[in-house]
């Protein structure tokens, strides 16, 4: 094996035992989560803000953003009701497990039922790195191109639910949904899609009534576990 096989896989082993410790003071504290991950301009931050505000003072909520180099989400996340924890990554691409790490001391997890990640927005190397949240979510937006998941497969299989993102779109793009859906399928026929607009919240409600059953489901999980 050539050296720079050894070395990544060094380096993404160290990241997963992180991630492990990461998973475990969430399930201790009981805080469900969820790594969101998209392509710049998919509509994450937005789609973050839509959620935030529909469980205002059903669920406390904390968002962590990974960002390149500005606070800009973070700052919407704050605005938008929740506490939100800013990570700029210094010009990486992706989050990693140490970043997350560092982020969760930085958050009083007793107090908190969700966390958002909102991941650096890339289609290729968030998916290698492990976090140690609970479910990954892809976002895919219309005017991106019914391609995608041909093109990003690592994405795809990695994600247990999937956003469809300004589907208010379709009228004016050449997106040919039956082509997506099937490259979806292929990688993935687990996947829980849901199709929404942020813009006429069409499709937000089975979103966030997944995200409610994944809560609940959690919380008694770690009830009979104690
Ligand atoms: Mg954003
Ligand atoms: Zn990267």
């Amino acid at each position: 094996m050539n050296r720079r096989i050894t070395v990544i896989e060094n380096i993404l082993s160290a990241n997963d035992r992180i991630a492990d410790l990461n998973r475990n003071m969430l399930n201790k504290a009981k805080v469900f989560s969820l790594n969101i991950m998209a392509s710049p301009g998919a509509g994450k931050t937005t789609f973050i803000e839509k959620t935030i505000e529909h469980f205002l003072g059903r669920f406390r909520l904390a968002v962590i953003n990974g960002d390149i180099a500005t606070t800009i989400d973070a700052d919407r996340a704050s605005v938008a009701g929740a506490i939100a924890v800013q990570v700029n990554t210094g010009g990486e691409c992706h989050l990693d497990a140490q970043m997350i790490s560092n982020a969760l001391q930085k958050i009083n997890l007793e107090e908190i039922d969700l966390l958002i990640v909102e991941n650096v927005g890339n289609l290729v190397c968030p998916a290698s790195f492990k976090l140690g949240t609970h479910k990954n979510i892809l976002i895919a937006s219309v005017p991106e191109g019914d391609d995608k998941p041909y093109k990003y497969p690592g994405m795809y299989q990695g994600a247990d639910a999937l956003i469809v993102n300004k589907i208010d779109l379709l009228p004016y793009i050449p997106f040919k949904m039956e082509y997506f859906i099937q490259g979806i399928k292929a990688l993935n026929p687990k996947i829980q899609p849901f199709f929404v607009s942020c813009l006429t919240k069409e499709g937000l409600n089975d979103w966030f009534s997944w995200i409610t059953d994944q809560i609940i489901a959690f919380k008694s999980l770690s009830i009979t576990q104690d």
